[in-house]
């Protein structure tokens, strides 16, 4: 009962090599989406890591889930590591609009107290071959009828009330795919962030890519986004053309200066980028490029590369562990040297930290329990 468990290498492990399922879990796995998807919420004391169990890899892993008593378990090679849990289905999914859709084909809740929607499920970059990000699902979810091509201002008001109301959400990020090449679908970001404000008290975090006239942006806090994420996914140019063919016409250096004038108007670590560890970059690179953010008040929001199935990467294997922990030391270094941790910023990817293993090693920071889990008896398997 003594003994206790490493949760930087367990959350980096876990996010890396995925884990089986070998018990019906009775939550809603993400599938499909913008962004780091094909992954589940779990649960360990209270803090959400999103742990792929759906990608290929994750047949392979030595990790599964597996029942233990009325609650769940971690085992490694068979072994069982630490007691696991998973969100309860939220509420608010019982739910529909006036004209028949379901609440969560409008927005979902990730891990304990996020609610997340992709505004518009499609992207004039998803669209053509040439210029996909090589990564991304957005296409995926509609395909699978998981959601819906546009979700309008109205419908994200009624849906953020409820879940705020019937299970007690606390912030809300809302991503979306690129639009057009002038605001980049931020103007309409800002009638979605005024609609859901004046329906409900919620912290927004909005993420798009760079708008041509940086002066959106005040438009967009304006209308009541409390952060903004604007993702440069690498540093290195040379991968982003290879990996993200049309967003990387958008140089690093028009990021810098959408990062500068962003924390003007947001302040400083309400903005943040993500970095996908994976594509290709040095770690060097990865390093100076977070040091550069952190610098200039941006959370590098880095995290390993978790193929989605059914895109051109799904079968790229994720980082190996040394270099993500190598990584992850390096920033949670800078970022402790200015005193800064997720839990600075007022919404979305950052402040939730689960698809990142940055908060596991930020020190004392991880839900203010240091940095072990305990390892508990659990009875062997019958
Ligand atoms: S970090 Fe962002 S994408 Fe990941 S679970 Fe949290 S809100 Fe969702």
């Amino acid at each position: 009962m003594n003994e206790k468990i490493d949760l930087e290498e367990l959350v980096v492990d876990l996010q890396i090599r995925g884990a089986r399922l070998e018990v019906p879990v009775a939550s809603i796995g993400r599938r499909g989406g913008a962004g780091p998807t094909d992954d589940k919420a779990f649960l360990f004391d209270g803090q959400t890591v999103m742990v792929p169990t759906m990608a290929g890899f994750a047949t392979d892993s030595p990790y599964a889930v597996r029942a233990d008593g009325s609650g769940f378990v971690i085992t490694r090679h068979g072994e069982p590591l630490t007691p696991v849990a998973f969100p309860d289905r939220p509420r608010f999914y019982a739910l529909s609009t006036a004209d028949g859709v379901p609440y969560w084909q409008i927005a979902v809740r990730h891990g304990a107290d996020v609610l997340a929607t992709t505004v518009v499920q499609t992207c004039i970059r998803w669209n053509s071959d040439a210029d996909r990000c090589r990564f991304c699902g957005i296409g995926i979810s509609l395909r699978n009828k998981a959601t819906i091509p546009v979700k309008t201002p109205a419908q994200l008001a009624e849906v953020a009330e409820a879940a705020v109301r019937l299970d007690g959400v606390r912030h809300f990020v809302m991503t979306m795919g690129t639009i057009n090449e002038t605001d980049k679908g931020a103007l309409y970001m800002a009638r979605c962030a005024r609609a859901v404000k004046a329906a409900v008290d919620l912290p927004i975090e909005v993420q798009f890519e760079p708008p041509d006239d940086l002066d959106v942006l005040r438009q967009v806090k304006e209308a009541g986004a409390d952060s903004i994420g604007l993702h440069l996914e690498s540093f290195d140019q040379e991968v982003r053309e290879r990996i993200l063919p049309g967003k990387a016409r958008t140089s690093v250096d028009t990021y810098y200066r959408a990062f500068e004038k962003a924390v003007d108007v947001f302040g400083e670590y309400q903005v943040s980028s993500y970095i996908i560890v994976g594509l290709g970059e040095s770690s060097e690179s990865i390093i100076a490029g977070c040091e550069r953010l952190v610098d200039m008040g941006v959370f590098p929001f880095v995290v390993p590369l978790r193929p989605i199935l059914g895109t051109e990467m799904q079968d790229v294997p994720p980082p190996p562990r040394e270099v993500m922990e190598g990584i992850y030391r390096a920033v949670a270094e800078m970022l402790e040297r200015r005193g800064v941790t997720h839990l600075v910023s007022k919404a979305g990817c950052t402040r939730c930290g689960a698809c990142s293993g940055l908060p596991a090693f930020v020190q004392g920071k991880f839900n203010g329990n240091g940095r072990q889990l305990p390892l508990v008896e659990v009875r062997p398997r019958t």
